[in-house]
């Protein structure tokens, strides 16, 4: 015992049965006994609660009270002291149902004299003790299971009844009858109790160690709440699962925010529709089936909204996205359930048909949905209006990966777009193998830079005057093993938009330079022959360009003033400032200009003379067209007319019949270039034209 002094409050109205106690007490060994006595049960209750006692002693037959209630009155005032009721005969029975209540022990007052009294109180304290310490640790789990806000359940697999917790019925919404797993089972979403099922089995089969499941659960509201449910089964000494019991936790909240997650990694945040990626899963899924089903039984719609720079300059970003939100929400109004829209970035959107039974299924909503563009938009308080290109591609077979639908579909779209915009073009495979030229195109010409399989031609400017040559254009030809001589109109495009024409352009300047120096040496005119180079754009962006064409100069020794560099009137409308600077240092190093293909491009008078070129080259078209056309002939007119008011050479380009010529000479253009005298030829017939001092 905790303490060797034992505090006894006897509440007994008998006081010979009373000495009896104190006497029975005074003579214990071991313990030492301090005893309080009350006659009633009122004064017995009024100590209990001002002081410390270990156990009460109780007698059954007092003034105030009598039998059970004289317990049941004492145990709801002072519940945390044990009891030792003392009874006569006659009310044994009652004293075994106060046991019965909680009540440590009864004694007969006639066996009072011996050693049964202690030793009772001995148990009486003990027991108590331990009682309590057991009741506050259920009481700890009951506290702990209902803060972690677990549901339990506990599941008599044998007799196939369960029992479930209060914050289980709470959480699931069954009543308080509902004592079977069957009253869970029935509450499972549809598509979750399959998984239910399996993982339960898994773990009663012995094949998992821990049930474990994720699933959703009707609640009293009749919405679902997701759930886990965890679990252990307890077996029998043969391994036979007897019991299974565990818990039920709320992840409403956990899962809510991971499908959030999740639709915010697939879905494009403005227009709220699939991103690429959920776009090309979808494909993926479209694909399969179609190969399952061997059908044509999709098509992919690929559209681009038109003019897009222009109309974000003009309306702004808000306004701008306020368009795509708008159209967003047509597109999705206008298609079946099944399909799907999705935003690729910026203005471009992909739409996702299943279930197509031919190309014309494909181009009724390529239509349909250009006729919901014709409706204007309300964007702020102006309207606007707007056109797709779409491009479509079949789900036939013979396609492996999404991508390349999506990227057949992306082709025809630039092909609509090519045919003037608002307009839709159904892929096909001719497109297919020009994507795929080019891709081998591109390649090749890699190659080809990298082993310099590039020659020059060159074409001879003729003076009109005394016809006679006066300098010579440097025209760039590849050389290809496969493909033979390949004219700069098939690869040029492709060096500029692969940035393959800056060393080409390089090795061209070099190239014409050193061979028109050789020229110059062993054909000696006045003035002498110059070079005339064209430049690409994109040599006119490089930040060293001065430097370099100036070494390119001294090393081969072609003077500057020899040296014409043709650009377009796009170059330097596209590099503006830069441009200006590149050519004024270059200008002021002696080289001089020409505008090439003038009265194609923008043929603005202004940038004419802001830019001071030297040489106007007149586009061949209009050399072609003079004959048929009064008024083409009239603009060539103009153009040498202008040449010599601001002072500047002008050189007719693709001069190919003596009548032209005559025309030419007619309207004194000063020089003139074409198939009639030579057509682009290499070294040893260039120097043949020279050798024989050939005058037109
Ligand atoms: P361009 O600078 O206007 O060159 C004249 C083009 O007209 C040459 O075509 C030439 O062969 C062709 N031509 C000359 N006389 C006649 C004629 O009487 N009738 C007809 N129908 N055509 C004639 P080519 O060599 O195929 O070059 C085409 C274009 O490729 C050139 O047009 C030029 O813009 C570009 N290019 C050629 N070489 C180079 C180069 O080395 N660098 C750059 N950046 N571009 C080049
Ligand atoms: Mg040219
Ligand atoms: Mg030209």
């Amino acid at each position: 015992m905790a303490s060797d002094v034992l505090r006894v409050l006897l509440v007994e109205d008998n006081p010979a049965e009373a000495e009896l106690v104190r006497d029975a007490l005074s003579r214990a060994r071991g313990e030492r006994f301090v005893v309080e006595h009350a006659g009633r049960l009122q004064a017995g209750l009024d100590r209990l609660v001002a002081n410390g006692f270990d156990v009460v002693l109780l007698d059954f037959s007092l003034p105030d009270s009598v039998g059970l209630e004289t317990y049941e009155r004492l145990r709801e005032r002072a519940p945390w002291v044990p009891v030792v009721i003392l009874t006569n005969l006659d009310d044994e029975e009652t004293a075994v149902r106060a046991v019965r209540e909680g009540a440590q022990d009864y004694l007969l007052k006639r066996e009072l004299a011996s050693g049964l009294l202690v030793r009772s109180i001995r148990y009486a304290i003990e027991r108590f003790r331990a009682e309590q310490a057991l009741k506050n640790s259920e009481n700890r789990y009951a506290l702990a299971v209902q803060g972690a806000n677990d549901g339990i359940w506990d599941w008599d697999l044998a007799g196939g009844t369960a029992y479930f917790s209060p914050r289980w019925r709470a959480m699931t919404g069954c009543d308080d009858a509902a004592s079977t797993v069957e009253a869970w089972f029935e509450r499972v979403h549809a598509d979750d109790l399959r998984g239910l099922q399996d993982a339960l089995d898994a773990h009663l089969a012995g094949d998992e160690p821990h049930f474990e499941h994720e699933h959703r659960l009707r609640d009293a509201a009749g919405g679902y709440r997701w759930v886990l449910a965890r679990g252990l089964a307890v077996r029998d000494g043969g391994g036979t699962p007897a019991r299974m019991a565990g818990s039920l936790t709320d992840i409403t909240d956990r899962k809510r925010a991971e499908e959030r997650l999740l639709h915010d990694a697939f879905h494009d945040a403005l227009t709220e529709l699939p991103n690429r990626s959920l776009f090309l899963d979808r494909l993926g899924l479209a694909l399969e089936q179609s190969r399952r089903h061997k059908r044509i039984s999709f098509a992919v719609l690929f559209l681009d909204l038109d003019r897009r720079k222009p109309r974000h300059d003009s309306l702004g970003h808000a306004a701008g996205d306020a368009l795509l939100v708008e159209f967003a929400g047509r597109l999705r109004g206008c298609l079946r359930p099944g399909d799907t829209v999705a935003r690729l970035g910026g203005d471009e959107f992909g739409v996702l048909l299943t279930e197509v039974d031919g190309p014309e299924d494909a181009t009724r909503v390529a239509e349909r949905i250009q006729e919901l563009l014709r409706q204007p938009f309300a964007v702020g308080s102006t309207e606007v209006i707007s056109t797709a290109s779409i491009g479509i591609a079949l789900g036939a077979a013979g396609y492996e990966r999404p991508d390349d639908i999506l990227r057949d579909a992306d082709t025809a779209m630039y092909r609509a777009k090519a045919a003037g915009r608002a307009c839709f073009q159904v892929f096909d495979q001719a497109m297919h193998s020009s994507v795929a030229a080019l891709l081998r195109l591109e390649m090749d010409l890699r190659r080809a830079v990298e082993r310099n399989s590039f020659v020059m031609h060159y074409q001879p400017i003729v003076s009109l005057l005394d016809g006679r040559i006066v300098g010579f254009e440097g025209l760039v030809r590849w050389v290809d093993p496969e493909r033979g001589v390949v004219l700069p109109d098939r690869f040029i495009s492709v060096a500029e938009e692969t940035g393959l024409i800056v060393p080409i352009g390089w090795w061209v300047l070099a190239e014409t330079c050193r061979q028109v120096r050789l020229w110059q040496g062993s054909f000696p005119v006045s003035p002498p022959l110059y070079a005339s180079v064209n430049i690409s754009g994109k040599l006119f962006g490089q930040p060293d360009v001065v430097e370099r064409v100036w070494r390119i100069v001294e090393e081969t020794g072609l003077p500057a003033t020899s040296l014409r560099l043709e650009i377009t009137e796009s170059v330097l409308m596209d590099h503006g400032d830069v441009a200006l600077r590149v050519l004024s240092e270059l200008r002021a190093l002696g080289v001089q200009f020409s505008v090439d293909d003038f009265g194609t491009g923008f043929s603005s008078l202004s940038y004419l003379q802001r830019f001071s070129y030297d040489t106007l080259k007149i586009d061949r078209s209009f050399i072609a067209g003079m004959a048929d056309k009064a008024d083409v002939g009239a603009i060539v007119q103009s153009i040498v007319g202008l040449g010599n008011v601001l002072g500047m050479n002008v050189v007719a380009e693709g001069v190919e019949t003596p009548a032209q010529l005559a025309r030419l000479r007619a309207m004194q253009c000063p020089s003139a270039q074409g198939y009639w005298f030579s057509r682009p030829v290499d070294r040893e017939g260039a120097e043949l034209l020279l050798h024989t001092g050939q005058a037109w």
